[in-house]
């Protein structure tokens, strides 16, 4: 029973994760500040309600409606703060207290209690829009408090004749709409962040090999330069490409040649580090990134790299068929940019190849 409940909850558009929730908020900053921008506008000039309602009383809430400005630093607060539910507790606050307010609006008014209780109805309308940047707990939560603060304040005394039934009537079934209306609408933004985030992985990954792509490769070689030229981490850079590729292919066929690009990176995904990056960054061409190293590590790692390549099996293959590569090597100095550096690197890999493949070659400095 409680491990069933625990599955619903985990597959319920409730459980929003840290990075959905960062971006949710990201998404919606500008907008949920603006409707609290114009909410506080909103529930001070509604001050002319009251002049309608009773000129008399008007001229005691005057001081009241002011109080709806407190909204007006949540635009900055939304803009400022990253921390969602925080945020949503800060807004919620402040909404209470210009619910307190308008339920002491109603009691300076003749009949103020009757005619105001529509005004409550605007209240369910906040969150469904101004919340868009929150979690949907949240939300949840911030329209049953909403919709219970005025019965509770009544029951505290703070409101002679509060219509209990009337009001119920009212907002409860606005509650209730409010509440479907966020849960659809959390609904439609988990199918758009899963969605956004199946494209975001596409666009950097390289379908048949599953490795990363040549873009990402060069994005991500470009920021490791910048950042091995402000430290003082060694930085290396390998390009592996497998020998007689084309002989691979005329004998045993394209798809054959695909086997071997796919086991080919499963071997180098498996042989680096979490930190060093892999990618595909041509036909049979790879290009991997190692922070942190140097030329002797990196020579060892390529040369491990080399003999595990040697003993790859691909079962459309004869075994006496090896798959071999040759890999260049070159490590960062100063002033060299990713492209120099890949020219070095590629240097190196024309070097391997012309003294006979299947080895490895490093440029070292002068
Ligand atoms: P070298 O040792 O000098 O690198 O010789 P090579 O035959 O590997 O190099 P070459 O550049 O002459 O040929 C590369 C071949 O790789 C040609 C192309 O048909 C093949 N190739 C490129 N992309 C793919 C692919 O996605 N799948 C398959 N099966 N073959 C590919
Ligand atoms: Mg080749
Ligand atoms: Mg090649």
């Amino acid at each position: 029973m409680l491990s069933g409940l625990k599955r619903l909850w985990l597959h319920s558009e409730f459980n929003e994760s840290a990075e959905l929730l960062a971006k949710k908020l990201d998404d919606h900053r500008q907008f949920s500040g603006n409707v609290f921008l114009f909410g506080a506008f909103l529930g001070a000039s509604l001050w002319i309600w009251d002049y309608v309602t009773d000129p008399a009383g008007a001229e005691e809430t005057v001081l009241y409606r002011l109080v709806f400005f407190i909204l007006l630093p949540v635009p900055l607060i939304i803009r400022k703060l990253n921390r969602p539910y925080l945020l949503a507790a800060v807004a919620f606050i402040l909404i209470a207290l210009t619910l307190a307010d308008y339920v002491l609006i109603l009691t300076h008014l003749k009949q103020g209690m009757l005619y105001g209780i529509g005004g409550f109805m605007f209240y369910m309308l906040l969150p469904p829009i101004a919340f868009a940047a929150f979690p949907l707990t949240a939300n949840v939560l911030s329209i049953l408090l909403i919709a219970a603060i005025p019965h509770l304040l009544a029951l505290a005394g703070f409101a002679d004749g509060f219509e209990h039934a009337n009001y119920a009537v009212l907002i409860w079934p606005g509650a209730a709409i409010a509440i479907i209306i966020q849960y659809f609408y959390a609904k439609d933004y988990h199918r758009r962040y899963r969605l956004e985030k199946a494209l975001e992985r596409l666009s950097y990954t390289d379908t048949l090999s599953g490795l990363y792509n040549r873009r990402f490769f060069m994005d991500t070689f470009r920021e490791a330069v910048k950042e091995a030229g402000e430290s003082s981490q060694p930085l290396a850079v390998m390009i592996a490409d497998i020998d007689r590729f084309k002989a691979i292919n005329d004998r045993y066929g394209h798809p054959a040649g695909d086997e071997v690009i796919r086991t080919l990176s499963l071997l180098l995904h498996r042989e680096l580090r979490a930190a060093d990056t892999v990618a595909r960054i041509g036909g049979e061409e790879f290009g991997v990134l190692l922070p942190g190293t140097g030329a002797k590590e990196a020579s060892a790692i390529a040369e491990r790299l080399r003999t595990a390549a040697e003993s790859l099996q691909v079962a459309q293959m004869k075994a006496a068929d090896a798959v071999t590569i040759s890999i260049g090597i070159a490590v960062f100095e100063e002033n060299d940019t990713a492209e120099t550096l890949f020219k070095k690197a590629d240097s190196a890999l024309y070097r391997a190849k012309r003294s006979g493949r299947n080895r490895i070659s490093v440029t070292v400095a002068d």
